[in-house]
């Protein structure tokens, strides 16, 4: 399928690995020029020459940290005028409800909820200048079904997901979407250190902690990042006008809900 998004520019944020990485390709695959942004400079440059190679686009590194005040003003210094904003940055530690103060929650609050907000509320101007514009903020399966040790996560990124159901619809008039992808347990290090604490905690193999998660998903796998950045593309495409405000779970069935 043409997506019809060849020509455009995005900022894809956190994506020199997993699932900012399978977004970033998805999007050079589909002729978008980039701009990508990691903390490492060494594998994002990496990144960033493999996709020009390979998909013959124009791709800009901002190596930053974008949960930083002077990190966000490099990325939107770079990122002026796109057409689409994939936001994305690592997630909280997980812990104990009792263990976190307010600067552990100020923290969260900064890296998965304020940042992808201070994001968008500079880049979406020039989206709806043009009239036409697309962002897709990469969230949680826990938006659906908490985590209980993620209460950091779970927090900031409802908070995230509050503020995208009235500004998604705020927009939508100038021809700007905003969805929200929502993933489950995909292959990317997140999962390899995940289960690298699972393995210690319960004196196991790492592939043992990694097939115990895996039966516990009905499609009995966990997701690649390059399903998640297909799906992010389709999201960014043509083809996507009339899906606004949503949260869309990409979880091989793991999250157990009716809606
Ligand atoms: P990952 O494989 O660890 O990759 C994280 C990417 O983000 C790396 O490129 C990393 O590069 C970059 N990054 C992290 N913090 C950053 C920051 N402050 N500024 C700029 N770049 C940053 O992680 P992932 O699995 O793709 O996860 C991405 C997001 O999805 C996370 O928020 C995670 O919590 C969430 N999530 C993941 C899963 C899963 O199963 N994978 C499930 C649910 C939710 P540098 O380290 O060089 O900065």
């Amino acid at each position: 399928m043409d997506l019809g998004i060849r020509g455009k520019r995005a900022l894809v944020c956190a994506s020199s690995k997993g699932l900012g990485l399978g977004c970033a390709e998805a999007l050079a695959e589909a002729g978008v020029d980039l701009v990508m942004n990691a903390r490492g400079a060494e594998a994002l440059e990496a990144e960033a020459a493999r996709l020009r190679a390979e998909y013959g686009v124009d791709v800009q590194t901002v190596a930053c940290d974008v949960t930083s005040p002077e990190g966000q003003g490099q990325v939107i210094d770079a990122a002026q005028g796109v057409d689409i904003l994939v936001t994305n940055a690592g997630g909280p530690p997980p812990g104990l409800w009792s263990d976190w103060d307010r600067d552990d929650f100020v923290k969260a609050l900064d890296a998965n909820m304020l940042t992808p907000i201070a994001l968008m509320k500079a880049l979406l101007p020039g989206m709806m200048d043009k009239g036409w514009g697309r962002v897709v903020n990469i969230t949680s399966q826990s938006v659906r079904a908490p985590i209980p040790a993620l209460g950091l996560s779970n927090a900031a990124r409802t908070g995230l997901t509050g503020y995208v159901a009235g500004t998604a619809r705020q927009v939508a008039p100038q021809g700007v979407t905003i969805n929200n992808l929502l993933p489950g347990i995909h292959a990317t290090d997140r999962a390899v250190s995940l289960d690298t604490g699972v393995s210690t905690q319960k004196g196991i193999s790492l592939d043992e902690a990694r097939a115990q998660r895996e039966a516990t998903i009905p499609v009995r796998r966990y997701g690649t990042r390059q399903e998640f950045g297909a799906a992010c593309a389709f999201l960014c495409s043509q083809h996507a006008g009339f899906i606004v405000g949503q949260n869309i779970l990409l979880d091989g069935g793991g999250t157990n809900l009716t809606m």
